[in-house]
């Protein structure tokens, strides 16, 4: 399942263990697991072999290069939210023909760099979004190439923060205006409409809200096919769940039984855009205890790590194990896990059974590798810490700690004050 595994009591990632890394380039920092990155990727791809999808990393959930490197050296394509990450996708000099573009506000600066590489296709989020590109591929005297983003209105029973698929929410194009447009494509000269797009959330843990989802999608592709528009691609987006706590969520082979069915009866190129499932379980955020404080009532363990460093358990209630790196005896007893900063929400776990902790141990938050890093801030005046890749028994810093001087690059005092 993932490389973090303890030998003689001690955490190690891969071949490596996790206590030299962390001695080695200071707490806190995220260390990602390369093979995890890649036996997760693998596992979709061998499920899904029969039609040989385009799997499209969502690199919103960890966008470090060295993972995205990694991830293209295996083939994914990348499932990007802005031009930054477009950005990322060419510096790494991986294949700008696998990128497909979501987001609800792209702008036309964006619009214009992602047509000049030659993107797969626009996940188009609203009618206005269609007529901009429109008229920007108008002027670049290029066709467009765009799959709608339909918004089945599914619920996909995960947090309310992490579902997109119903009407509720800010994504996609409802059923009823998706089918007015595909019936008059001729209003928009310079799009080629090539797919259908659906992403209904988040750490989605059963079939059924795919199932029902694609089934309004299949019905929906059936009445786009007798308006005689054809179309090439149908990207099912992202969403699959994974184990953060005792979750029992399908496997990549369970979701492929459930959905092939669907899928092959389309006849198109299918694009998927798994994040979470890729890289959530290959990385861990490590941690050192400073205190151990008792107020009489609770106690705490304060750590050096904070919620500007990984947010998921103050944004979203997120629960995450949270295991020394160490192993040791002894009862364990209630305490709940609190950062350095200046908010009641910076907990990473409360009334948590764990080892009686001192100054200087070390924790591993398992379950870092997606949405924890890329949603880091400076909140508190806190450089972000390191990013460390292992494979094998090598490991590197793939992206620095920052210092105080990049905190303040370009703030500067106005000379009128
Ligand atoms: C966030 C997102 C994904 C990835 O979601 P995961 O739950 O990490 O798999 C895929 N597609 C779109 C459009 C997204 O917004």
């Amino acid at each position: 399942m993932h490389d973090f595994k303890y030998k003689n009591n001690e955490l190690y990632c891969e071949n490596v263990k996790v206590s030299t890394i962390a001695r080695q380039v200071g707490t806190p920092c995220y260390i990602y697991s390369h093979n995890t990155l890649v036996d997760h990727f693998t596992k979709l791809q061998k499920a899904f072999a029969e039609i040989d999808p385009l799997i499209c990393f969502a690199m919103k959930a960890n966008d470090n290069m060295a993972v995205l490197k990694t991830l293209a050296n295996h083939g994914a394509g990348f499932d990007i939210v802005s031009v930054g990450e477009l950005r990322k996708v060419k510096k790494i000099k991986a294949d700008t023909r696998k990128v497909v573009f979501a987001s609800v506000g792209k702008t036309e600066e964006e619009i214009v760099e992602a047509i000049k590489a030659k993107i797969l296709f626009f996940n188009v989020e609203s009618e206005p979004e269609l007529v901009e590109i429109n008229r920007i591929a108008g002027k670049m005297k290029v066709k467009a190439p765009v799959a709608l983003r339909i918004n089945p209105d599914v619920k996909a029973a995960t947090h309310a923060k992490i579902t997109t698929g119903t009407l509720k929410n800010k994504f996609g194009i409802d059923l009823a205006t998706a089918h007015a447009i595909m019936k008059n494509t001729k209003k928009y000269p310079h799009i080629k409409f090539n797919g259908i797009h659906c992403h209904i959330g988040s750490q989605i843990i059963t079939k059924d809200p795919f199932v029902k989802a694609l089934e309004r999608v299949l019905e929906f592709l059936d009445d786009v096919k007798a308006d005689g528009i054809k179309l090439e691609y149908l990207d099912i987006g992202g969403g699959l769940g994974i184990i953060y706590k005792d979750e029992k969520p399908q496997t990549a082979d369970k979701f492929a039984k459930a959905v092939l069915p669907y899928l092959k009866k389309t006849g198109l190129r299918i694009v998927m855009e798994p994040g979470r499932f890729i890289a959530g379980n290959a990385g861990i955020f490590v941690t050192e205890a400073l205190y151990l404080k008792d107020n009489g009532v609770k106690k705490f363990l304060i750590v050096d790590g904070g919620m500007n460093d990984l947010a998921r358990p103050s944004l979203y209630d997120a629960y995450h194990e949270i295991v020394p790196l160490k192993k040791k005896a002894g009862k364990k007893i209630k305490m709940d896990v609190v950062g350095p900063i200046c908010e009641s929400g910076d907990v990473f776990a409360k009334d948590r059974a764990l080892p009686v902790f001192k100054k200087g141990d070390l924790l591993a938050i398992m379950s870092a590798g997606a949405y924890g890093y890329v949603m880091a801030s400076n909140y508190n005046v806190r450089g972000r810490g390191p990013e460390v890749m292992v494979k094998g028994n090598k490991f590197e810093i793939c992206k620095k700690r920052e210092t105080f001087n990049d905190l303040i690059r370009g703030e500067s005092v106005p000379n009128f004050i």
